[in-house]
């Protein structure tokens, strides 16, 4: 990485990893010889229907996606998928149950509510969602179309570890911010989903796996747009999709083969995160703000010993080259955000910075 970069370790949109940069930046003004951008490109030209199509493979490949499940590429970003999901699914039964282990999860069922009746089936708000509740503690209903969790809480720095067992009722999981950081098997999913300005492309678009059997029961309000349905009798292509950012999904999955693949980031991220929880757990000044055994490997949360000093950290990190390290203004403290394009190197020199700052500060 070039000495002009800093290390950024935002939650999204976050690094993207300098040769996919590099190659853009290549193919920029024109595309493989075609004389234009890959923005300038007809989205039903052979030219783009090439690199649309060979995202769509790789990412099949590489999440072992089954042929029961299709992939969906669609506009609105996550969010809208806490609309487009109750929309499609809840009018099954009329009631659904969401496992609340934060902000993202908390919107989304409150979203489902305008649509079904939709239930907790848990929530970890009674300890500030610094943990994620066990199988036995979520309440799961026969009765309800789809059980919805978020893999991973961006803000409060949990992760699940295990895959909820529902009996039979269809698993829906937002996996915006830890999607290809591990194998997931994805026929255990009714449908998965995450917003791509994290591990996957700019902002821009969600990625969607459905299983093809759910769709089809929309209400009938539903914009086409949001059908899933309809995005499948498409390919996504209704209308104009978000050509280069579904382009620029297709550089990083060719920069993960290069990496090794999704096995070999699932190991590489466990050890980037151990790095920085080491730190907080060998520290009498730095604290963890998630339980052990919740830990996200993609956001690490901490605090000094008071707001003052997370103040004065976030700045001092920021003039050394480590930004964005403030914690969300809802949860407050500081947060790294490590997805995969941030280098084992950005961690080093970060936890080099903690050990130094506590040393100066205690
Ligand atoms: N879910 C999770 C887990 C997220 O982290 C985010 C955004 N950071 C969202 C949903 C919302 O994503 P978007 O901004 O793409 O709507």
């Amino acid at each position: 990485m070039p000495a002009d970069r800093i290390y950024n370790f935002s939650s999204g949109p976050s690094m993207i990893p300098f040769t996919v940069l590099e190659k853009a930046a290549a193919e920029m003004v024109n595309y493989r010889g075609s004389g234009m951008s890959v923005m300038e490109m007809s989205h039903r030209s052979k030219v783009y229907q090439d690199i649309f199509d060979e995202t769509k493979a790789d990412l099949k490949r590489q999440l072992q996606i089954p042929d029961t499940h299709e992939i969906l590429f669609m506009q609105g970003g996550a969010t809208l998928q806490f609309s487009a999901v109750p929309m499609n699914l809840i009018g099954k039964t009329g009631a659904a149950d969401y496992a609340v282990t934060g902000n993202f999860s908390d919107s989304a069922m409150k979203e489902a509510k305008k649509y079904g009746e939709a239930r907790a089936a848990c929530s970890s708000g009674d300890k500030n969602h610094t943990y994620i509740p066990a199988q036995e503690e979520l309440s799961i209903s026969s009765d309800a179309s789809y059980f919805y969790y978020c893999a991973n809480n961006t803000i409060y720095g949990t992760e699940w570890k295990y895959v909820p067992d529902t009996g039979g009722v269809p698993l829906v999981c937002d996996m915006s911010s830890d999607i290809m950081t591990m194998p997931v098997d994805v026929s255990k999913y009714g449908v998965i989903f995450a917003g791509v300005q994290k591990n996957m492309a700019p902002a821009g678009m969600a990625v969607v796996i459905i299983d093809k059997t759910l769709a089809g029961n929309e209400h009938p309000l539903t914009p086409k747009l949001l059908s899933y349905q309809v995005m499948i009798d498409s390919d996504s292509m209704l209308n104009t999709p978000p050509c280069y950012t579904i382009y620029m999904l297709g550089l990083m999955l060719k920069w993960l083969d290069k990496q090794g693949g999704i096995e070999r980031i699932a190991r590489t991220k466990a050890e980037k995160a151990k790095v920085l929880y080491d730190v907080l757990d060998d520290s009498r000044f730095f604290a963890g703000c998630a339980e052990a055994d919740s830990r996200s490997d993609m956001n690490v949360t901490f605090r000094t010993p008071n707001d003052e000093l997370d103040g004065k950290f976030a700045k001092e990190a920021a003039e050394a080259g480590f930004e964005n390290l403030k914690g969300h203004r809802i949860a407050g403290g500081l947060r790294a955000s490590i997805y995969n394009a941030m280098p084992v190197e950005g961690i080093m020199k970060l936890a080099a910075f903690m050990r130094d700052f506590e040393m100066k500060n205690r």
